[in-house]
């Protein structure tokens, strides 16, 4: 299995980056997680939109959708040139209603919502969600597939099940939206690298990939307020392909 960085920013880019997207790949399954402002451009650099097994939406925040709304033109676009003949699937929270509402379109994408511990199987990936505590209905995903495991934490405040959520994850890719200075004055609905690097120890996984990187920050510290916790830590880099390995 392999990841695709396309997108690693929350909740709105740094200069040339992009928010949250991600391809999972194993051999011809080619699954999108997240579609955030600036992937779709990348995720066409990457990989034929004909070729795309299916879209998880880990919650319907626009830093993690705003991709799908154009997404959805390139897949019309396909079918009145008889590309696509099937509804791409996508899997996403039932809640806020109003924004599940808008998912659906024209009948080129089949849209599932998400229950907790419910597998799928998406082409040769079996994805287990796991639900966070975020502002809205969030959903982590457990990949596996290949002999290996990718957990993403999604976006999520810290909450003592998580550890055993993401157990054993070869690949750990979490959300590191503040530092441990932000989280004293307050922050809240997401998780600090340090907290993200002490879920990676207590769960043992393989190695931590921080994402969901604001802006603003600076992301050094990030970097060393995680590795005092954990030391198999990298920030996600965009662009870059990760073999997921047991
Ligand atoms: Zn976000
Ligand atoms: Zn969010």
């Amino acid at each position: 299995m392999e990841l695709t960085v396309l997108g690693r920013y929350g909740p709105y880019p740094a200069a040339k980056g992009a928010c949250s997207g991600y391809l999972v790949t194993l051999g011809e399954t080619r699954l999108l997680l997240d579609c955030g402002a600036g992937v779709l451009g990348r995720l066409v650099s990457f990989v034929s939109l004909d070729n795309l097994t299916g879209i998880i939406l880990s919650h319907l925040h626009s830093d993690h959708t705003s991709d799908y709304f154009v997404l959805r033109y390139a897949l019309e676009v396909a079918y009145l040139q008889g590309r696509q003949r099937e509804p791409l699937p996508v899997w996403a929270p039932a809640e806020p209603a109003e924004e599940f509402a808008r998912l659906d379109y024209r009948g080129l994408v089949s849209v599932h919502e998400v229950e907790e511990g419910q597998a799928v199987e998406i082409g040769g990936i079996r994805a287990v969600p796991f639900a966070g505590r975020h502002s809205v209905p969030s959903y982590g995903w457990l990949l596996t597939g290949g002999g290996a495991t990718l957990a993403y934490s999604a976006d999520t405040e810290p909450f003592p099940e998580l550890e055993e959520k993401v157990r054993g994850a070869d690949l750990f890719l979490c959300e590191a939206t503040y530092t441990q200075a932000q989280l004293a004055q307050g922050a809240r609905n997401h998780l600090t690298a340090a907290q993200a690097a002490g879920v990676a120890r207590a769960a043992g996984v393989g190695r931590l990939l921080l994402t969901h990187l604001s802006p603003l920050q600076d992301l050094d510290v990030l970097l060393r307020e995680a590795g005092r916790e954990f030391p198999a830590v990298a920030l996600a880099e965009e662009g870059r392909t990760y073999r997921v390995r047991a």
